[in-house]
C-alpha cells in the first residue's frame, strides 16, 4: 500500500501519517523530517536545505527527489509506505509516478486532508515538537501531559522555526502555488480521496481507515 498525504502545512497530515503507519505497520517517510535530521547533524544537505526552510520556501527538486527515491528503495518499503510532505510539486509527483511505473507499481491512495486557510494559522502557531525524538504536539489539539515537556522522552518541546507566523504565511502561499495542483494530478490518476481535516484527529483517522479498508 503506497500512500501519499496531501494537504496544507498544518492540516494534520503528519499526525495522520503516523497513525496510519502504526496501524498498517509501514514506514512513515517525511522529507521534512529527513531535512531536519540533516540540519541537526550539520550535513552539507542540511545546511543547504535550512536556507530554504527558514524562509518557508521549498527545498529545490534537485536536492529532494533523489533523496526520496533512495529512501523508498530501501528494504523496509517493500510492503508500502506513507509519504508525508512528498511530492510537493508536479515534477516531484511525475518522477515518483515514473519510478513506480518501472516496476508496475503506482500510488494507491492520495489522501487530501482538507482544512481551510483560516484554521491553518491557528493550528501552526500552536504546533510544538520534540527536538530529541521528533514527537509532535499542539497546545490546543494534542497537548502533552506536562506543559512544554515531551510525553515520550521528557525533553523540552520547541516551536519549529518554520512554524513561526511570518514563515507560516510564506508556506501557505507556496502551498497554494506549487502543491495544491497535486490535488488535480491525483484526481486525474483516480486515486484522490479527500477527508475533512477540521474534525477531531481520531475522527479524521476513522475516515481514512474507512477509505484504506
Ligand atoms: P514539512 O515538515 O513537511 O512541513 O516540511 C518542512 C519544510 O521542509 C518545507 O517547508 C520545505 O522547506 C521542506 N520540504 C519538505 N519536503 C519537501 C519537498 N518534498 N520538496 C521541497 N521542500 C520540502
Amino acid at each position: 500500500m503506497k500512500i501519499v498525504m496531501l494537504g496544507a502545512p498544518g492540516a494534520g497530515k503528519g499526525t495522520q501519517a503516523a497513525m496510519i503507519c502504526e496501524k498498517y505497520d509501514i514506514p512513515h517517510i517525511s522529507t521534512g523530517d529527513i531535512f531536519r535530521s540533516n540540519i541537526k547533524n550539520g550535513t552539507e544537505l542540511g545546511k543547504k536545505a535550512k536556507e530554504y526552510m527558514d524562509q518557508g520556501k521549498l527545498v529545490p527538486d534537485e536536492l529532494t527527489i533523489q533523496l526520496l527515491l533512495d529512501r523508498v528503495a530501501k528494504d523496509d518499503c517493500k510492503n508500502g509506505y506513507v509519504l508525508d510532505g512528498f511530492p510537493r510539486t508536479i515534477p516531484q509527483a511525475q518522477v515518483l509516478t515514473e519510478a513506480l511505473a518501472k516496476t508496475g507499481e503506482k500510488v494507491d491512495f492520495a489522501i487530501n486532508v482538507d482544512v481551510p486557510d483560516e484554521n491553518i494559522v491557528h493550528r501552526m502557531s500552536g504546533r510544538r515538537s520534540c527536538p530529541k525524538c521528533g514527537a509532535s504536539y499542539h497546545t490546543t489539539y494534542i497537548p502533552p501531559k506536562r506543559e512544554g515537556i515531551c510525553d515520550v522522552c521528557g525533553a523540552e518541546l520547541i516551536q519549529r522555526d518554520d512554524d513561526k507566523p511570518e514563515t507560516v504565511k510564506n508556506r501557505l502561499s507556496v502551498y497554494h502555488e506549487q502543491t495544491q495542483p497535486l490535488i488535480d494530478y491525483y484526481e486525474k490518476a483516480g486515486v484522490l480521496k479527500t477527508v475533512d481535516g477540521t474534525k477531531d484527529k481520531d475522527e479524521v483517522f476513522g475516515d481514512i481507515v474507512a477509505i484504506l479498508g
